[in-house]
Order: C-alpha cells, then sequence, then structure tokens
C-alpha cells in the first residue's frame, strides 16, 4: 500500500491499487483499514473489473434507493468495507471473494 495524502478530494478516502488516497494528514485507523479492504477486492478482481462492477452496481443502487448516499452504501464493497473497518483482524481470516455475501442485505 501507497499512502498519499490528496488534501482537496471530497472522500476521506480511497483505494486505486497499489494506492491509498487520504484526504486528511493523520487519516484514523478505521478509514486507513477501510481502503485495505477496498485494495483486497481489487487485487481480487483486478483494478478494471473492480471499477466496472462499482460503477454499474452504483447504478442499479441509485435506482433502487434513488439516493446517492443509500446508493454508494449498499455497493456491495462498501457493505463489506464499511462492515469490517473496525475489526483489524478481518483481512487476515477474509474468504476470497468474501464481497460476495454482501449483494443482499445483511
Ligand atoms: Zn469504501
Amino acid at each position: 500500500m501507497i499512502l498519499i495524502r490528496v488534501p482537496f478530494m471530497r472522500p476521506d478516502g480511497m483505494a486505486l491499487f497499489p494506492f491509498v488516497l487520504v484526504k486528511a494528514r493523520q487519516p484514523t485507523a478505521r478509514i486507513i483499514h477501510h481502503e485495505q479492504i477496498h485494495l483486497r477486492q481489487q487485487i481480487e478482481m483486478g483494478l478494471l473489473p473492480f471499477y466496472v462492477w462499482y460503477i454499474t452496481e452504483y447504478l442499479v443502487r441509485l435506482a433502487q434507493y434513488r439516493n446517492h448516499d443509500r446508493a454508494y452504501r449498499n455497493i456491495c464493497f462498501e457493505r463489506e468495507a464499511y462492515h469490517f473497518d473496525e475489526a483489524f483482524g478481518y483481512l487476515s481470516t477474509r474468504r476470497t471473494w468474501a464481497f460476495l455475501g454482501f449483494l443482499r442485505q445483511k
């Protein structure tokens, strides 16, 4: 993971394998772990398929919820990352393609 600070970006963090972009000078452990979960998802899928799926699922969720925040939070990659971003040992026990278990609401 290569951490890069981007103070002007809108989200607190963004994963773009092998980089993690963060807004804050001192990002929280939770933000870093959240983005590390996304890096693992990107390694599994490949960066381009990850983003194609991410954007496609966002548009499906937007049609479903008609609300940007709800659409974003319900993308399976985000559901997994938010669910486990404070479970700091998660990546050592996580199964491959675990995000698929988050396609349906838990
Ligand atoms: Zn995220």
